[in-house]
C-alpha cells in the first residue's frame, strides 16, 4: 500500500493554493479568512442606488487580494471543492458573529415589520408584546439567498459553490439563535455577455435585470421575506445590485449581504491595507456595531 500512496502523492501533490506544499490549506491562508467580518459596501461603486438610500450593507471576511484570491480561484474553478472545508466554517463563524447585528434589525418593527402574528407555533415566545390575545408573535426565518451562477459557470463546475456558502451562513445564524433558511430563489437570465474586459458601468448594464426570481423561489419566499444575500466575492457590486433589485421588485427586504472577500477600493494602498490589518479587531468591532 505504502508505495502506491507515495506514487499518488508524487502524481497529485497536496498544496495550499498559495503554493505551500503538503497541506490542503496553510495556517496563513486560514488566518486571513478568520475574520471578523467587516463592512465592504463602500468599495463597490455599483451598489450606489443613486436615489439617496444608502447602499445595502455587505460584510466581508477579508480583502480579495494575494493568497485569498488564489484560494477562491482554486476553490471555484480549479477543482478544489475540498476547500469547502476551509471556507464554509470560516463563513459560518462570521455569520454567527453577525447574528446579533441582524437580529436587532429584525427586531426593529419600524424598519422591518417582520413580526407576523401567527397561531401558537413551536418555538414561539408566548405573550410577546403586541400580539393579539391568545396568539404568539413568531419571527419569520431570515431567507439566505445565494447569488446564482450563470448557466455556463454551473455547467463548467458541475456544482454551485455559492450554495455551500449559503448553507454555512444559515448554520452560523442558527448558531447565533437567528432562525434562517436557505432559499435559492434566483436564476441568471440568458447567457449575458462575458464580464471580462467590461468596465464597472458596462458590467452594470450587462447584468442589469439579468437576475430573475424563479417560480419556486417566489413560492418559497412568500409574500414578504427578509433576505440576506450570499456571494463569494464582492467586486463592483453589479451582480449584488441586480439581486437586490430582483428581490425588492418582488416585495422582499434585503437586510444585507455577506461575502468571503471584497475587492479593496481602488485608492486603498498597500500601506492602508497593512494599517487595516493592524487595527482589524478594533475596527471590525465598530463595523459590527454599525
Ligand atoms: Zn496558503
Amino acid at each position: 500500500m505504502q508505495p502506491v500512496r507515495e506514487l499518488t502523492r508524487l502524481l497529485l501533490p497536496v498544496a495550499c493554493p498559495c503554493g505551500e506544499l503538503d497541506v490542503r490549506w496553510c495556517a496563513r491562508c486560514a488566518d486571513l479568512l478568520a475574520g471578523p467580518p467587516v463592512r465592504a459596501e463602500r468599495g463597490a461603486p455599483r451598489l450606489d442606488r443613486l436615489d439617496g438610500v444608502p447602499p445595502v450593507p455587505v460584510w466581508s471576511l477579508t480583502p480579495y487580494t494575494g493568497p485569498v484570491r488564489d484560494v477562491v480561484v482554486h476553490w471555484k474553478d480549479r477543482g478544489r471543492a475540498d476547500l469547502d472545508h476551509l471556507l464554509a466554517p470560516a463563513l459560518r463563524r462570521a455569520a454567527a458573529r453577525l447574528g446579533p447585528v441582524l437580529s436587532r434589525s429584525l427586531d426593529d418593527p419600524l424598519d422591518h415589520p417582520l413580526d407576523h402574528p401567527l397561531d401558537e407555533a413551536a418555538g414561539g415566545a408566548p405573550g410577546s408584546a403586541g400580539g393579539a390575545p391568545g396568539r404568539t408573535r413568531v419571527r419569520m426565518p431570515l431567507a439566505v439567498v445565494p447569488v446564482p451562477s450563470t448557466g455556463a459557470a454551473r455547467r463548467a463546475r458541475s456544482r454551485e459553490p455559492v450554495a455551500v456558502l449559503a448553507r454555512a451562513v444559515a448554520h452560523g445564524l442558527h448558531d447565533a439563535g437567528v432562525p434562517a433558511r436557505v432559499v435559492p430563489a434566483l436564476a441568471r437570465l440568458g447567457p449575458g455577455r462575458d464580464q471580462v474586459g467590461l468596465g464597472a458601468r458596462a458590467r452594470g448594464r450587462n447584468l442589469s435585470g439579468a437576475v430573475r426570481m424563479t417560480r419556486r423561489g417566489a413560492r418559497s419566499l412568500g409574500q414578504r421575506s427578509v433576505c440576506i444575500v450570499v456571494d463569494d466575492v464582492l467586486t463592483t457590486g453589479a451582480t449584488l445590485a441586480a439581486v437586490e433589485r430582483a428581490l425588492e421588485g418582488h416585495g422582499h427586504d434585503v437586510l444585507g449581504a455577506t461575502v468571503l472577500a471584497a475587492t479593496p477600493p481602488p485608492r486603498a494602498s498597500v500601506s492602508t491595507r497593512a494599517e487595516a490589518d493592524a487595527g482589524h479587531e478594533r475596527k471590525s468591532d465598530q463595523n459590527l456595531k454599525a
